[in-house]
């Protein structure tokens, strides 16, 4: 049957005009394909990439980088349509900056290095047959861009898109130019072999092919790196970069053990299962820019050896054969990835580029970064970073997601960013001219943004505080209850029970004697009160024990307490009543009612009755009644597990000695302690420098292991903030809160493995600040989490035994001593330490005294809030 599809399309691709190669490479992927091939690459048959060179330690003089760039062309893949951005066209038509499409500027960057190395430097763009045409009307806009004898576009191979069930090429007659597709731009070999262009290039003494993506501005045609291929005769060179956290998708290189050479291993080819060895940005600590170098000669050499099919990884991409109707028929195109090529050359190098040269646009977000005036294109038509900061961080609503919206939304151009660190927008409002942006920025429900109008900075507005009130509410709203789970009874103590908990046995499950004596039956003992009654020993029963015989009239058997009342008997006499004989008879002094000194079956609970009830809080005897009805474990919320991780560079741990400038890092073990005593479970993770990369790798670590994180530091206007720095935008809010101490606080949500969102606070450094901020909105959101009621702290009326004073329009809450006075209430005497790092006072105080916003005086003799701590 597949026989018969791969005909058909081979058959098509004739009919469209397309070379024998392009047909051979076609025919190999297909029968791959057929035979099963999935193009995954395991990670027990590659190494991570070791000793790279780096670009900026690569010296070349002038003459050396003028001569090998005479002998370079400059390739740009432009086959991406804009569909993702929304555009119906080229994706490299879009203005992208400056009014200038990303076809200008590649072209002016060309021209630029020409014109600085006195070189011709062609530059030819892979077309595909729906992005030519468009793209060329573009460039005719430079008449001087083609070089003698050479054309300025090839078109890159179609093939027919394959039915995934049948592999027979689909059929869509609505619209026949989407029954066919590009090969990847792996097919950029073949593509330059086919064309003939790759023989032109050689004739005209091009050796050298810089390949990269229209849309990665920063993949500029580097000299230094055509001189070092030539100096070393390298056939391939590949650019990679240093990976962080948020480059987990994307291909990387890796040797294979096979044969020692380079791969490229792409999302794709990841086999299953193994996931997290390719996110592990630790371990394959690079990724692959999509920029490459080619030896022009021997790619034709290993394309001759081969009949053209260089033999690259199979990508089987699935998709619909219309992309925008998710109905359409499912088909399947055979792809492969230009970077692949790099296994082929025998001796190809990796070199390690900086960031700049991978500015790839992908998304509105990157438009409006490479838009603003965070960067300017220099003389040579270069995209430079102008801030000093860090790029911003944007994250656009769906809104701004096509190009249409984003152009709608931002009319006048879009908004300064300079000094800005990120930029979230929620909603949908219009900006107006000349905005600026500073620090860290939420626009959220906004239904314009005026002209001129400056968001976030170090000076926020009063109408970006939020009370204390709205940011508890504000995360207690965000959390759920901890998971249900079955924990053993040792480990619930303090938990809420999640559902009503049933008797497996009755208590006492059998009847039993409640005093050591005689078990008898009652009738035997009429009269003993005015004269003894002696009755024969028949037996004894120890408890545990099952006795085997019974009691009869004029019998007795001795008992212990808690032994089962053997059968016949209804009573028990206690010991004290009679001669207390082991054996033959025993005296009797007393009568006994039926029923006496008898517990009887199921007295206390009866099999299958609710004995705790869903919502119930865990303690010792709940402990012991579970235990008693034959639970030996209890559903429960389960108890959240917190890490806390304190950040500075000045923190060294408790006990340990200090070198100048440091100190104990103490929040660590309180936060530890005060979560414990909240009813968590907790951790202590070693304390981190001031670096996002540090802090970066540490949560990196600690968010599949947390149900909580707590950090403590780096949250206010400093230089060196780095849980701010490192947080904002990623899914954690900073805010201001009107509160003293813990005036900064930030709170959100990591993404943890398989999509768990582990809430995050990040807790003011200053001990005491650490601490009040843990008791108003920690203790608060843990209690949430384990349905423990009430959540907050109860609040006491004390009186003062002396003066306050506090900041207009902040709750204050101050350490405190309260005790009971002479009158059966409390009186409150307030510390003298009352800065945030008294870190003494704190430990002495048993209260926080808790001020209103509005009140900023209050005398010795006034009523004031209390919050008691030991409570
Ligand atoms: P930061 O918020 O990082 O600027 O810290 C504010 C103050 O709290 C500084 O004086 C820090 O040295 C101090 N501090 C920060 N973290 C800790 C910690 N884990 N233990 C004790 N003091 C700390
Ligand atoms: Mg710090």
């Amino acid at each position: 049957m597949s026989q018969e599809g791969l005909a058909l399309a081979v058959e098509r691709m004739r009919d469209r005009g397309m070379g024998p190669e392009a047909v051979t490479v076609f025919e190999h992927y297909y029968r791959q394909l057929e035979e099963g091939a999935h193009g995954t690459i395991p990670e027990d048959t590659i190494e991570p990439l070791a000793d790279l060179q780096e670009l900026g330690e690569v010296r070349v003089t002038d003459d050396d980088a003028r001569a090998a760039l005479r002998q370079t062309a400059v390739i740009k893949l432009n086959g991406g349509l804009g569909t993702s951005m929304g555009m119906s066209g080229a994706k490299s038509a879009l203005e992208v900056k400056d009014g200038l499409t990303f076809l200008d500027i590649i072209a002016r960057q060309v021209l630029a290095l020409r014109e600085e190395w006195d070189v011709d430097l062609p530059l030819l763009l892979m077309n595909s047959f729906r992005t030519s045409e468009q793209s060329l009307e573009i460039l005719a806009k430079y008449p001087t861009l083609a070089v003698d004898g050479l054309p300025l576009d090839f078109i890159q191979s179609a093939e027919p898109k394959l039915l995934a069930d049948s592999l027979r090429p689909v059929e869509w007659p609505h619209d026949p130019e989407l029954e066919w597709c590009p090969p990847g731009h792996g097919d950029v070999y073949v593509s330059l072999l086919t064309s003939g262009i790759l023989e032109t290039l050689l004739e005209k003494g091009i050796r050298y092919a810089f390949i990269s993506n229209s849309d990665n501005l920063g993949a500029t045609c580097d000299p230094g790196v055509a001189a070092w291929m030539v100096e070393h005769g390298l056939p391939y060179v590949a650019e990679v970069c240093t990976r962080t956290k948020s480059d987990r998708k994307g291909g990387h290189l890796a040797v294979r053990k096979a044969d020692g050479r380079l791969i490229l291993r792409d999302t794709a080819m990841v086999a299953e299962g193994e996931e997290h060895y390719f996110g592990d940005i630790n371990r394959h600590n690079t990724f692959h820019a999509n920029n490459l170098w080619v030896d022009l000669s021997v790619l034709r050499e290993r394309m001759a050896e081969r009949d053209g099919v260089l033999g690259l990884p199979i990508i089987v991409n699935r998709k619909t054969v219309d992309p925008s109707d998710p109905s359409s028929p499912e088909v399947i195109q055979l792809e492969s990835a230009m970077g692949a090529a790099i296994e082929v050359f025998e001796g190809s190098e990796a070199l390690l580029v900086p960031r700049t040269r991978f500015r790839p646009v992908k998304t509105t977000n990157d438009l409006l970064v490479v838009r603003s005036d965070y960067f300017i294109l220099d003389d040579s038509s270069h995209l430079v970073a102008v801030g000093d900061g860090p790029e911003p961080f944007v994250d656009l609503d769906s809104a701004y997601r096509l190009v249409g919206g984003f152009e709608k939304r931002f009319p006048h151009g879009v908004p300064s960013m300079i000094e800005c660190t990120s930029l979230r927008v929620i909603g949908d409002p219009v900006f107006g001219r000349e905005v600026r942006c500073v620090g860290d920025v939420l626009v959220d429900g906004l239904p314009r943004v005026p002209d001129g109008a400056v968001l976030g900075g170090p000076v926020q507005a009063p109408g970006d505080t939020r009370t204390v009130e709205q940011h508890l509410k504000a995360i207690l709203s965000s959390l759920d209850s901890s998971p249900v789970e079955s924990v053993p009874l040792t480990e619930s103590l303090g938990l809420v029970v999640a559902r009503d908990i049933r008797s497996r046995v009755n208590l006492p499950a059998f009847d039993n004697s409640s005093m050591d004596g005689y078990a008898v039956q009652a009738d035997s003992l009429q009269g003993a009160d005015e004269s003894p009654v002696r009755l024969r020993i028949v037996g004894e029963v120890a408890a545990g024990v099952d006795p085997s015989f019974s009691v009869g009239p004029g019998e007795a058997a001795r008992i212990m307490t808690g032994a089962p009342i053997p059968p016949g008997a209804d009573a028990v006499i206690a010991v004290e009543q009679t001669d207390g004989s082991a054996t033959g008879s025993v005296e009797c002094r007393a009568s006994v009612s039926a029923g006496r000194y008898v517990r009887p079956r199921g007295e206390d609970v009866s099999e299958g009755s609710v004995i705790v009830s869903a919502g119930d809080v865990v303690g010792p005897r709940t402990i012991g009644l579970l235990a008693a009805s034959g639970h030996a474990s209890v559903e429960v919320h389960r108890r959240p597990h917190v890490v806390i991780m304190s950040t500075g560079a000045e923190l060294v741990p408790p006990g340990e000695p200090l070198g100048p400038g440091q100190i104990h890092d103490s929040n660590s073990s309180m936060l530890w302690a005060a979560a414990v005593a909240a009813g968590a479970s907790a951790e202590i993770r070693a304390a981190v420098g001031d670096t996002d990369e540090e802090l970066l790798a540490a949560l990196d670590d600690i968010v599949a292991n947390a149900d909580v994180i707590i950090t403590s530091g780096g949250v206010s206007m400093g230089a060196y903030d780095v849980v701010k720095s490192a947080l904002a935008g990623k899914g954690v809010e900073f805010v201001k809160v009107a509160m003293q101490p813990g005036k900064p606080q930030g709170f959100g949500f990591l993404s943890g493995p398989d999509d768990l969102r582990v809430p995050l606070f990040a807790l003011p450094g200053n001990p005491v600040s650490s601490f009040v901020s843990f008791e108003v909105f920690v203790r608060p959101a843990l209690r949430r989490l384990m349905r423990l009621v009430p959540e907050k702290r109860q609040v006491r009326t004390a009186t003062l035994t002396s003066g306050l004073r506090s900041p207009e329009g902040r709750r204050q809450y101050g350490r405190a001593v309260v005790s009971p006075d002479s009158e059966g209430g409390l009186r409150c005497t307030p510390l003298a330490g009352q800065g945030s790092h008294f870190v003494a006072d704190l430990s002495r105080a048993n209260a926080i005294v808790v001020v209103p916003e509005d009140v900023t005086d209050l005398v010795a003799g006034e009523p004031v809030d209390v919050m008691l701590l030991d409570s």
